[in-house]
């Protein structure tokens, strides 16, 4: 081996926590290896919670390792929540850990929403999981966007599942570009997620190159946008201009009578945007049939989620619906059709 492969083989040894197979070597090969250097180690291994790694590489390396120090690490293991690392070490120090503080960690590693370590602290104590800090903790990680670790809480906890909580999940998920956990918990909250919200998750897919992930979010995003019911609801100009920053209709005449003056105006708000001819045909079929409207315009996407605003006019003087709505250019309107009555 060149020194410099010895070097990295030494390196791996102590990285891993093989104290003596990196003095050995090092012995062998004559490099050098200081005791400074494997005190720094050490220190890493109790650190990572390797006390047994510590433990036999000091024997190794002829440093001492007292007791006392030892006992200290127990106790940070178990102020850190390392439940594992605490149970392992106060086997191998022959110190019995006070159940009372398993319990309290226990407690409130759940209350943290660390489930694995809660549970593990409970196994501990062979005591029943709180049902409490259980659900704050299945919460918790619903808030994180960990569906999961929240699924497993409710599920030992023995409580049915919270709507509201799985869809904050599922968008947390979404935003994180996590398509499968995100649809996982809208599908149990019996709810659907919004298509921007699933095309914010293709992005972010996209961003991390996860292009079959990619794909699962713009098609559930475009199935989402099929699935729309095309209704449309009659509102006031009230409700209009609260909902809306619209602020003029440009001008308007009865092409029957000339009128330009008191021509009325109704506004209703259409769930979706007409994007195709069938789309149009079912609009216009809704608009005769449920308010006698036979000549309107649409707005599209002016009043938020894709809805868009459907304007219609009647003239005042002669009651004709064949009034022109011509497209002031503040308002913006897209005129989809109009249509001469017979
Ligand atoms: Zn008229």
């Amino acid at each position: 081996m060149t020194d410099e492969k010895v070097t990295a083989y030494i390196k791996k040894c102590l990285d891993e926590g093989r104290m003596a197979e990196a003095i050995d070597t090092a012995k062998v090969t004559g490099a050098p290896l200081s005791n400074e250097e494997l005190n720094v180690y050490i220190r890493k291994y109790l650190d990572n919670g390797w006390m047994q790694k510590a433990i036999d590489g000091s024997k190794a390396a002829g440093i001492e390792l007292p007791k006392d120090v030892l006992i200290k690490y127990v106790n940070k293991y178990l102020e850190d929540e390392k439940i594992y690392s605490a149970v392992d070490a106060s086997r191998i120090v022959g110190m019995p850990l006070p159940r009372e503080k398993i319990a309290f960690i226990g407690k409130e590693c759940l209350r943290k929403g660390k489930i694995s370590s809660g549970l593990e602290a409970y196994k501990i104590i062979k005591e029943k999981l709180p049902e409490e800090e259980l659900i704050i903790c299945g919460n918790m990680c619903f808030k994180d966007g960990r569906l999961s670790d929240g699924l497993e809480a409710y599920k030992l906890a023995n409580k049915a599942l919270p709507a509201d909580e799985l869809m904050i999940c599922g968008n947390m998920c979404f935003n994180k570009g996590q398509i499968t956990p995100g649809l996982e918990a809208y599908k149990l909250a019996n709810k659907t997620p919004t298509k921007e919200i699933l095309r914010t998750c293709g992005e972010a897919c996209l961003l991390e190159k996860r292009t079959d992930d990619a794909r699962k979010a713009f098609v559930a995003a475009q199935k989402v946008e099929e699935a729309k019911t095309l209704d449309v609801r009659e509102i006031s100009y009230e409700e209009l201009k609260n909902s809306s920053s619209l602020k003029g209709f440009g001008q308007k005449h009865c092409s029957d009578c000339e009128n330009r003056i008191n021509i009325k105006e109704r506004y209703f708000e259409v769930s979706k945007c007409p994007e195709t001819k069938e789309d149009e045909e079912k609009l216009d079929n809704l608009m005769k049939t449920q308010y006698g409207v036979l000549h309107f315009c649409v707005e599209m996407d002016i009043l938020g989620s894709g809805k868009g605003l459907i304007n219609c006019a009647v003239c005042g003087n002669c009651g004709s619906q064949n009034v022109v709505l011509s497209s002031g250019d503040d308002a913006g309107y897209m005129e989809i059709k109009i249509r001469k009555t017979d």
